[in-house]
């Protein structure tokens, strides 16, 4: 698999290139950009790149980006999806003012120009089923061959045009075709669809229609309509740039916009098809489009992805003009890079040992005061309560230690961080052998965490109080696929990590947590990033693991690498 090294910066890829020259020629005076979602499901990973690019050049350049709803099947779009583009996009930094457009605003003014093509002998209406037009329509060595339907007179088109506007026949019984060239190299030129029947309700137009144009008819226009000068699409619609351009020069269109294609953002051990994964949220493999392991923006963000994290993965891997697939990694190291700047840290126990210290005072308490973020001086410190039963982290405590281990084990001194240093004095177990306590002592002369006698232990634990700690259920996120290229062998679904989620129930954490609100992720001490989840309530909290704070997975995929070079 070809992957891309993120060395290429924001600046001076391909498209803003010609952005800058057209500015300079003087070609346009204002740059207009758009971005045109299909209401079809939720936002992507991808779709993130390319609004980065849409509105990006358009603020840039001191332009505008129009948000324009690609509304043309309407078998397929919700509401609800148009709602979720919209906070999707205001979420991740980007507005489009007073432009918000829809391509079912022009079904009229498509529906003029359909008969403009019917008039000039340049569009007909075929009567062959859907399965004949793709006989007919020629492989990439073959030439296609014409419809018996493809001379009829303009006349004769008109009226049947009308009738299937007015409903006088079933789905899929005619279509509406540009009589372009059927010996065409280029397979979209070979007499494309331009409208079909489908009698279904629209969720903006309702039942005004019973015929929708085709992407190909809708796009080109709506920009020419818009005026929009740079139309930035991915590569796969570069084979359909003919097109674009012959209907924008067969048409009465107000303006003449230019298409540009681009990479299409893949990542490993993600997939980005809205049609897999609106069957990933179907079939229930996932808790919904905003799962914490789906790639869509809302997952991330109910993941715990800042904004800030995709826009600067969006800057950092740039664009290009050659398909390629990035490290997932490079999406994590983005965000762990804004986390590690901007998260709080807070103390949680995922696995909970309880400490006694014999030696502090029965139903005493202190707080103690500890730095939210040793990265940032401004972030201030918090209160941490500490009493004489606490809790610790079970894997921070062995009993017989290996040589490499350094944190709790009997008779050893650690740090307990922002509070004391204690020794673990005894190791308590239950009648089946398992540890259930550790009876400690800690010495008051190293409050805050310094010893007056400069003696530093080799460990520093996190820890709550037991008296004060919020139970908590914590889900632990990894890769929703367990192979870099899912699907590769065949089956998809057989890829899916059956370890993706894993959700500990019993854990323990700093009160603070609890005045944490959904949208603010923070650091649990020595574990990795973490958020409430939406679920999360004052009597329950749920917490989402947004990373952990190394990246294990890229360890495991250098190590694959070494080995098969
Ligand atoms: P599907 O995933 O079902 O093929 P789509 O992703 O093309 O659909 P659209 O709503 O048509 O969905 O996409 C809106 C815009 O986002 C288009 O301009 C498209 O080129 C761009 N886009 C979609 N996927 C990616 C991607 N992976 N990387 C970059 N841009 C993308
Ligand atoms: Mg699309």
């Amino acid at each position: 698999m070809s992957t891309q090294t993120p060395a290429s910066p924001e600046r001076g890829d391909f498209i803003r290139e010609i952005v800058a020259a057209d500015v300079r020629n003087g070609r346009h005076e204002t740059i207009v950009t758009r971005f045109p979602p299909e209401p079809n499901g939720y936002l992507h990973i991808g779709h993130a790149k390319a609004i980065c690019l849409d509105f990006g050049i358009a603020r840039e350049f001191g332009g505008h980006c129009n948000l324009r709803f690609d509304d043309t099947n309407p078998l397929k779009e919700e509401q609800e999806y148009i709602d979720g583009i919209q906070a999707d996009i205001h979420w991740l930094g980007f507005d489009w003012g007073d432009h918000l457009y829809y391509a079912s605003d022009y079904f009229e003014q498509l529906y003029a120009w359909a008969v403009h093509l019917i008039e000039h002998g340049e569009a007909y209406v075929d009567d062959l089923t859907a399965d004949e037009i793709r006989e007919h329509r020629g492989t990439l060595t073959e030439a296609g061959t014409n419809s018996p339907y493809r001379d009829r007179p303009a006349e004769e088109n008109l009226d049947l045009f009308a009738r299937m506007r007015a409903g006088e026949f079933p789905n899929g019984a005619r279509v509406l075709r540009a009589r372009i060239d059927m010996a065409s190299p280029n397979i979209n030129l070979r007499d494309p669809v331009l409208y079909r029947i489908v009698h279904a309700a629209h969720p903006r137009t309702g039942d005004a229609w019973c015929i929708y144009p085709t992407y190909d008819f809708a796009h080109g226009q709506s920009d020419a309509i818009e005026g929009i000068t740079h139309s930035i699409c991915t590569l796969e619609f570069e084979v359909h740039r003919p097109l674009y351009d012959w209907l924008i020069e067969n048409l009465p269109v107000p303006s003449r916009p230019r298409q540009y294609e681009f990479a299409r953002l893949n990542l490993t051990y993600t997939v980005l098809s809205k049609r897999v994964l609106l069957r990933l949220v179907n079939e229930g493999h996932v808790r919904g489009w905003d799962d914490p392991r789906m790639p869509t923006i809302s997952g991330l963000r109910r993941r715990g992805f800042p904004a800030e994290g995709i826009r600067e993965f969006a800057a950092m891997i740039g664009v290009a003009k050659a398909d390629s697939v990035v490290e997932v990694g490079v999406l994590e190291h983005a965000v762990r890079d804004v986390l590690n700047r901007t998260a709080h840290r807070r103390f949680a126990v995922l696995d909970p040992l309880k400490v006694v210290i014999e030696n502090y005072p029965e139903g005493a308490s202190e707080e103690m005061d500890v730095v939210n973020n040793p990265e940032d001086p401004s972030a201030g410190t918090r209160k941490v309560p500490f009493t004489r039963e606490l809790w610790i982290e079970r894997d921070d405590f062995m009993e017989e230690p290996p040589a490499k281990f350094f944190r709790l084990a009997p008779g050893r001194e650690v740090r307990l961080r922002g509070a004391y240093f204690v020794t673990c004095r005894e190791v308590v177990k239950d009648a089946a052998g398992e540890i259930v306590e550790l009876r400690c002592t800690y010495d008051p002369a190293t409050r805050g965490g310094d010893a007056p006698d400069g003696r530093r232990p080799k460990a520093t634990l996190h820890w709550v109080s037991a008296n004060f700690a919020k139970p908590a259920e914590v889900r632990l996120y990894d890769h929703l696929f367990i192979r870099p290229d899912p699907g590769a062998e065949g089956d998809l679904f057989a890829d899916l990590n059956p370890e993706s989620e894993k959700v500990l129930l019993g854990c323990l954490v700093e009160p603070s947590l609890a005045e944490t609100a959904v949208g603010e992720t923070v650091q649990f001490e020595r574990l990795g990033y973490f958020c409430p989840d939406p679920d999360s309530t004052p009597g329950q909290l749920v917490f989402n693991r947004t990373l952990t704070l190394k990246d294990t997975w890229a360890k495991l995929g250098a190590q694959g690498r070494q080995d098969t070079a």
